[in-house]
């Protein structure tokens, strides 16, 4: 067996935090998965021109996501911290960079890390 590349590892790490906080908003039915697998096959050939944006590969997956279900099922995710007035997605913090965060613009607050959804939408609660 060969060892994974790093850039495997951080595609890989993209696929598994999307998918979590796809579970987490339960979008995750066969069809969105698939837009999950057509980002990372995106974002593969990116990451080969430019090595050194392996670290973004998981925004960049969350944001590619979250344009594709824009399109096809609306917005996503669904900011869980605003109770009133025109529901409103989450943005992705930094557009490009490393550390990614699910933000709400309106409301200028961190909601959760990308992948760590479940726990500021009534998952689980985290200690
Ligand atoms: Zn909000």
């Amino acid at each position: 067996m060969e060892p994974i590349s790093p850039l495997e590892q951080a595609l890989h790490a993209a696929r598994a935090l999307v998918l979590a906080d796809l579970v987490a908003g339960r979008v995750a039915e066969a069809d969105v998965v698939s837009l999950v697998e057509d980002s990372v096959t995106q974002r593969r050939w990116w990451v080969e021109q430019w090595p050194e944006g392996a670290r973004y590969v998981a925004g960049l997956v969350a944001q590619d996501v979250q344009d594709a279900l824009l399109e096809r099922y609306g917005r996503w995710p669904l900011c869980p911290v605003c109770g009133a007035g025109e529901p409103h997605a989450l943005d992705v913090e930094p557009e490009l960079g490393p550390d990614p965060h699910w933000v709400c613009s309106e409301a200028g607050v961190k909601v959760a890390a990308v992948g760590s959804l479940g726990e500021a939408i009534g998952g689980p609660a985290s200690s």
